[in-house]
């Protein structure tokens, strides 16, 4: 199947970034075959032919974190700080089956297809009582989709209570949270058992599957679990996911149990490398920011949920000035609470223009839609992310008769601080049609809808049961908070 897109403004994303009027792109099957003038292009025949003068076309954007289960609960937890916020977010969970994880990702992986993402990276945390936590129903749902993923299982062998800093008064949380962690205990050799055979159950990118290891964080794994995870996802020459530094709680933790920072412990285990991302990096030291250019890790930057529990903000114009490859995600619907990329873009390209800091190193329109686009391809392996011959054919088209487009001044900037995804119009995942005239090919949307009210209603009981009695543990998780900032 050969389809031609003529006379389209191509924005490439390639390392120059061009952007090429009146370009034309040929597709042939999963790959791009041609990408420039219309003029130059290779004679047909072509079996499809898409006009694309009232149109835009670019790389589709790549969310590299995100936690699919976390779609039924949007717009519903406070926005307090992480270590509170998670145990309501835990309570949501805890009735979750296969069913359930299939609508919520349906539900985000929908959001973000119908607003330009092609490919998503699941951290994936369900439930235990499903075979693989529930992973399995998230990729059906994102294979009917037609959204390409990258899930990355999450593992994680220490209790949590001794993962976070608690102090002696929080005897009854400790108790709380024995209780929680105790349906989720596993030895290291069980949890790499499990990840090792969901990899060889699900990994097939021909279907739009790859499959990682994703240690939870740093701190919440024994070191032989990252080492091990690590080199199941090396052997098989796979990317691998974890959290990183996302609270100061999480970085004050990270010295005491290591006398480093988090990230440099990782590096004394020999993990880090170009295959490596890492969600956040909000809490590093200036050293860390040395240990992510050498070694070609990606950081994942997730502004809106940074944003929404107070986390902080990663030190991304540092990043850029020392050559880090930054990569963009919008978290679980849990704490952002959408899963729209455009989002992120408009985010990033904002937040970190501050009062008094060099304007040279505030961020760029073009160095936003990297981070968005060639970034995320690149963190995981994939051969994406940029408009050019020989990538794959993950990209998508927007309406440029739009507001967001009206007077075309400079799309780069247009796309950077005007866009919010109304504009998308076609989305082509590995050489398919998935979004045509703005709306689902392959799917009904009122059905994801449906089966994502009937999943939440289901719930329901469970969720205002869990969510009473995480809220006895509010009171310690606070004071550890604000003891943690007091510099105790
Ligand atoms: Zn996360």
């Amino acid at each position: 199947m050969k389809t031609l897109i003529r006379n389209a403004l191509l924005v490439t994303m390639n390392r120059q970034n061009d952007v090429i009027e009146n370009g034309s792109i040929v597709i042939d099957g999963n790959k791009l075959v041609y990408v420039g003038p219309t003029q130059w292009m290779p004679p047909g025949p072509f079996d499809k032919t898409i006009e694309g003068d009232r149109r835009i076309a670019m790389p589709g954007m790549v969310n590299a974190h995100c936690h699919s289960p976390a779609n039924l609960v949007r717009g519903m937890l406070p926005s307090k700080p992480l270590e509170i916020w998670r145990a309501y977010y835990r309570a949501s969970l805890r009735d979750m089956r296969d069913e359930d994880f299939y609508a919520s990702a349906l539900l985000g992986g929908m959001e973000m297809l119908k607003n330009g993402a092609t490919t998503v990276l699941d951290h994936f945390f369900g439930n235990q009582a499903c075979r693989f936590m529930g992973a399995g129903a998230a990729i059906q749902a994102m294979r009917d989709l037609g959204l390409r993923h990258v899930i990355s299982l999450t593992l994680s062998d220490k209790n949590y209570e001794e993962t976070i800093p608690l102090g002696e008064t929080a005897s009854h949380v400790t108790e709380e949270i024995q209780r929680m962690s105790a349906s989720e205990a596993k030895a290291t050799k069980a949890w790499l058992d499990d990840c090792e055979e969901f990899i060889d159950t699900f990994h097939d990118p021909n279907r739009l599957t790859t499959c990682c290891p994703g240690p939870s964080a740093v701190q919440r794994c024994s070191d032989e679990l990252l080492r091990e995870a690590a080199d199941i996802a090396h052997k098989r020459k796979l990317p691998m996911h974890i959290h990183l530094a996302e609270t100061k709680a999480q970085a004050v933790m990270g010295k005491r149990l290591y006398g480093t920072s988090l990230l440099q412990h990782l590096a004394s285990l020999g993990v880090l490398g170009p295959s490596l991302s890492l969600a956040h990096s909000v809490w590093i030291e200036p050293a860390d920011i040395e240990l992510f250019a050498k070694s070609g890790a990606t950081p994942v930057h997730n502004p809106a949920s940074n944003l929404r529990i107070g986390s902080g903000l990663a030190p991304v114009r540092d990043f850029l000035s020392a050559g880090v490859h930054v990569a963009l995600g919008s978290d679980g619907a849990a704490s952002n609470d959408g899963q729209n990329m455009f989002d992120a873009l408009r985010l990033v390209a904002l937040i970190h223009n501050q009062a008094g800091t060099d304007f040279n190193y505030w961020v760029k329109p073009s160095q936003a839609l990297a981070m968005v686009t060639r970034n995320g391809a690149r963190a995981f392996g994939l051969d994406a992310g940029e408009l050019a011959p020989g990538k794959m054919a993950d990209l998508l088209l927007l309406r440029r008769d739009t507001a967001a487009f009206t007077p075309m001044n400079d799309v780069m900037s247009q796309l950077a601080f005007c866009e919010n995804g109304s504009s998308v119009d076609t989305v082509i995942v590995n050489g398919e049609i998935v979004v045509e005239d703005g709306r689902l090919k392959k799917l009904d949307e009122m059905e994801v809808l449906r089966l994502a009210n009937k999943a939440r209603e289901r719930l329901n009981p469970a969720i205002e049961r869990e969510i009473a009695t995480a809220k006895t543990m509010e009171p310690a998780l606070a004071e550890m908070y604000f003891q943690i900032f007091r510099g105790a």
